[in-house]
């Protein structure tokens, strides 16, 4: 096992931990138990550290709350990314670039999520139905960005990554390849040097990370976005 999967074990994954960590009083389990099987529950050491305190900006991104079963808008899918999907794991809605599910999970899952119908459950996001993917893309030569997500792709393994990487940079009007992911605020011990020696040879490789609130700028997350833009990743 490498080290962030050994870093990514130790995170808090079910409510009883999370009672024994922030306290029973703040966590009712018995409550909060319809929100975690809607939705699956992760934080990892990072986000931990993140919360300074129970109910500020970082808590309330990641912790369940029996509100968020409240449905307002009735809409599971409210960007309807399925209806712009012409095979398992594609979503094809503007000309030039198209969104590529990669992987089913996170690694530790936002209460916002706009994706929550898919993220966590591997059979909503197959790891097995890569090659019809990579056949649209393919056929489509107006694509030429393709958006790697998920789930967040950087939970897939180096070898994975790369087999990924090889088969789009394969695709000649394929331009620009962009990995969508929180790891770097989430698990910035994900971005491995062999990470990084990897995607230097698939360029241009760019990440879309995304940061909510100042608190996940720490300076484990500074490091790693440094580490990729050593690597050439902007
Ligand atoms: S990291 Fe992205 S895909 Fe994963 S739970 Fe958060 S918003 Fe959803």
């Amino acid at each position: 096992m490498s080290e962030w999967q050994q870093v990514l074990r130790e995170g808090v994954d079910n409510l009883e931990k999370l009672a024994e960590r922030f306290g029973h009083d703040v966590i009712d389990v018995e409550a909060l138990k319809p929100a975690f099987d809607n939705f699956q529950m992760r934080l990892t050491p990072a986000v931990l550290e993140q919360i300074k305190e129970v109910g500020d900006p970082m808590w309330q991104q990641y912790v369940p709350t029996v509100e968020e079963l409240d449905i307002q808008d009735g809409m599971i899918d409210s960007l309807d990314e399925d209806g712009d999907s012409p095979v398992p794991n594609i979503t094809h809605r503007y000309p030039d670039r198209a969104l590529f599910l990669v992987s089913p999970v996170c690694a530790s899952y936002c209460r916002f999520c706009t994706r929550r119908r898919k993220v966590g459950d591997p059979e909503k996001i197959p790891l097995n139905q890569y090659e019809s993917a990579f056949e649209y893309i393919r056929s489509h030569p107006e694509i030429r960005d393709v958006i790697m997500s998920g789930g967040d792709p950087m939970m897939l393994s180096d070898r994975r990554l790369e087999y990924l990487l090889q088969n789009l940079r394969a695709i000649p009007h394929v331009e620009i390849i962009r990995i969508g992911s929180r790891i770097t605020s989430h698990l910035p011990e994900r971005i491995t040097p062999e990470f990084c020696e990897m995607v230097k040879k698939y360029h241009p490789v760019y990440m879309n990370t995304h940061f909510n609130h100042p608190s996940e700028l720490t300076p484990a997350a500074v490091a790693a976005l440094g580490r990729l833009a050593d690597a050439g990743v902007p």
